[in-house]
């Protein structure tokens, strides 16, 4: 990789909330959603977003926006649970399209200090 390359792309994602309404004990509707693109995360106008439910998406987010080995348990689970035991929403993760980034636009660590290769 030169120093005029140092883009990479990352999966853009949709959240979306699945399930039978009768089942949800939170404030959860299915077809509630968001998106991520990169460190950002975008609400529809108007529609909230559990915390509780966030907090149990939220350390898979990254690891759905890299590419993954085909036989990687990552790369075929897209579904998680309402960390609410009583509750019975699921929120699937969907890997909608990619986006380019630029190395040098998301840290100021160099490339030179990459350490897996
Ligand atoms: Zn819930």
């Amino acid at each position: 990789m030169t120093s005029n390359n140092d883009e990479f792309e990352l999966w853009d994602l949709r959240v979306e909330v699945i399930g039978d309404q009768q089942t949800m004990v939170c404030s959860h509707k299915a077809g509630d959603h968001f998106e991520v693109s990169g460190e950002n995360l975008k609400l529809p106008p108007n529609q909230s977003f559990s915390i509780y439910a966030l907090a149990a998406i939220l350390p898979l987010l990254p690891a759905k926006q890299r590419q993954t080995h085909g036989n990687d348990w990552m790369t075929t689970d897209a579904e998680i649970a309402c960390p609410d035991p009583h509750c019975g929403a699921r929120f699937r993760i969907t890997r909608t399209g990619k986006s380019t980034f630029r190395h040098s636009e998301t840290t100021v660590v160099p490339l030179s200090c990459a350490t897996d290769e």
